[in-house]
């Protein structure tokens, strides 16, 4: 059966709630990866229930720009003040707060290059040789961030990837094509495209090899049947969730 890690990006929205009791009820766990100025907007109370629930808060950044337009000052200043709200959430929920953890907005460790778009070229995750990357990096391991995965996917097996202090993945839902202002403009464009994907992705698939994959949290009313739909399917796949601490 394949095994998989769900990880969400870009809570809270309107739908954060609903999101985390879908899958609460479908006892699948999963690390939301937090964005700042969206709790600026929506509340944390989502939030505060949601690690009620037993779902783990990671950092995205206070305002989802890719880093490598910042200065390292500026990425540090992302992440400081969104950690500071994480920290007020769990301290509101009453709930220890287990390891940090964080992702970088677009998969942007700091060079401007986004791995996310050409993933299966492991070379191009190099975390030993830009002077951002290897600042950042050195910070977050510093402050104690690290990746809870238990990965075997052959991609992990690059070690710029399985040492990284920043939590990756291993395969992307592209659940956020299918929102309006997207829908049209890339190559999947129906829940059948993207179940599909699912499907034919040999590794996704493969026995005993875990996924790490990126759904999204978006506040557009179109997207929860979106990421339900594409949830489901895993869960009838007989996906087995695994649960992150
Ligand atoms: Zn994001």
């Amino acid at each position: 059966m394949p095994q998989c890690y769900v990880t969400i990006d870009d809570s809270p929205t309107p739908h954060t709630s609903a999101l985390c009791d879908f899958l609460y009820n479908h006892r699948i766990p999963a690390l939301l990866f937090i964005r700042g100025d969206m709790v600026k907007t929506y509340g944390d109370k989502a939030l505060i229930d949601a690690v009620k629930k037993g779902f783990i808060l990671g950092n995205h950044s206070m305002t989802h720009r890719p880093f490598g337009d910042l200065s390292y000052e500026e990425c540090i200043d992302e992440i400081e003040k969104t950690e500071d709200i994480i920290t007020g959430i769990y301290k509101k929920a009453g709930v220890a707060r287990p390891r940090r953890y964080f992702r970088f907005p677009y998969l942007d460790r700091g060079n401007g290059d986004r791995i996310e778009r050409h993933f299966e070229k492991s070379n191009a995750t190099d975390i030993n040789s830009h002077p951002k990357v290897v600042a950042l990096q050195k910070y977050l391991k510093e402050k104690g961030y690290s990746q809870p995965f238990q990965c075997n996917h052959p991609v992990y097996k690059n070690s710029s990837i399985a040492n990284a202090a920043d939590c990756l993945m291993t395969f992307s839902s592209f659940d956020w094509m299918l929102l309006d202002r997207h829908k049209g403009q890339w190559p999947y464009q129906s829940i059948g495209d993207l179940k599909r994907r699912i499907d034919e992705d040999q590794m996704l698939n493969e026995k005993g090899i875990t996924s790490i994959i990126i759904m999204h949290d978006k506040p557009e009313p179109e997207f929860p049947p979106v990421f339900e739909s594409l949830i489901d399917h895993m869960v009838i796949k007989g996906y087995e969730f695994l649960s992150i601490l």
